[in-house]
């Protein structure tokens, strides 16, 4: 497809480098394997690359797209699929995914897009909290985005968005594209990843709030060691007493000892407003 044909000027200030590629859009709609009746969702289809492909896998979708500019095009182009495509004019992040399931239905979502850099991570942490309806996202990110997703301890990369991703979710970095898959050329390279949300969490934490910020002090100083971040919110007797050597950096702590440092700091929470509560 010649993007330049449809008319569309590529706006930066939505993030548009359309795929121009017809080898990766098919790897990426293969790798994504969509059956006949699953509920799939595209973020940002913009000239429909991707979403063609898709189409004529499973013949229905949904579509969620920010710039109006863009709408009577795909209109236009997909219209033979009537009412099995359905386009949402408006943004993501702000987007209720629960409206595309039936509540009476076991069915969940698959979520497919080549996102737009600069939504890519509260797009992903918005579409974890609704992860209970979610069966599996492929997305496109910046390959340094996906290689912090996946990231594994002592890695360069491992750190808070890695962490938070895989408490909740399977992460599979699938493969790269390079800049001359797009129109326009990006000026970073990308990636395919994978994120298949936990039917049952591996490391269930007492609060998710406190995982989240425990795992950001942890990380305020990627250099310090573990006692010393956080100093202000465990002793480091508490830490010996898990098993968890002070004395490393946070880079190599595993995802299940920061769940017990953050349950062993919810319990010291709790047990100092109970003493608060208990004081005459
Ligand atoms: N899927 C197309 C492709 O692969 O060629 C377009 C990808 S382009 C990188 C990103 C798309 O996301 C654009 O169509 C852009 O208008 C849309 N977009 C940007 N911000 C968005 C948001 N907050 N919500 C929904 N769509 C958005």
């Amino acid at each position: 497809m010649n993007q330049k044909n449809l008319g569309h000027q590529a706006r930066k200030r939505f993030g548009q480098n359309f795929l121009q590629d017809g080898n990766i859009i098919r790897r990426i709609v293969r790798s994504i394997a969509p059956k006949t009746g699953q509920r799939l969702v595209e973020i940002g289809p913009g000239l429909g690359a991707i979403t063609e492909e898709l189409l004529e896998e499973i013949g229905e979708l949904d579509v969620v797209e920010l710039d109006r500019d863009l709408i009577p095009i795909l209109r236009t182009q997909f219209f033979r699929y009537e009412d099995k495509f359905r386009i949402h004019e408006g943004d993501a992040l702000k987007f209720d995914f629960h409206t595309l399931i039936d509540p009476e239905s076991d069915q969940r979502l698959r979520v497919v897009g080549n996102l737009p850099y600069n939504i890519s991570t509260p797009l992903i942490f918005h579409l974890l909290s609704h992860s209970g309806i979610i069966q599996d996202m492929h997305f496109m990110l910046q390959k340094e985005v996906v290689e912090r997703l996946a990231a594994q301890p002592g890695s360069r990369h491992y750190g808070r968005l890695g962490i938070m991703a895989q408490y909740r979710c399977q992460v599979d970095n699938l493969f790269l594209v390079p800049p001359e898959a797009f129109d326009p050329k990006p000026k970073v390279d990308s990636a395919i990843v994978r994120l298949t949300p936990h039917q049952t969490l591996p490391y269930p934490a007492k609060d998710e709030k406190d995982l989240a910020t425990l795992v950001r002090t942890a990380f305020s100083q990627r250099r310090k060691t573990l006692r010393n971040n956080l100093k202000k919110m465990l002793p480091c007797e508490h830490i010996e007493a898990l098993g968890i050597d002070p004395s490393i950096r946070p880079e190599r702590v595993a995802l299940s000892d920061f769940v017990k440092l953050a349950d062993s700091y919810t319990d010291l929470k709790h047990n100092a407003t109970t003493e608060d509560r208990q004081d005459p």
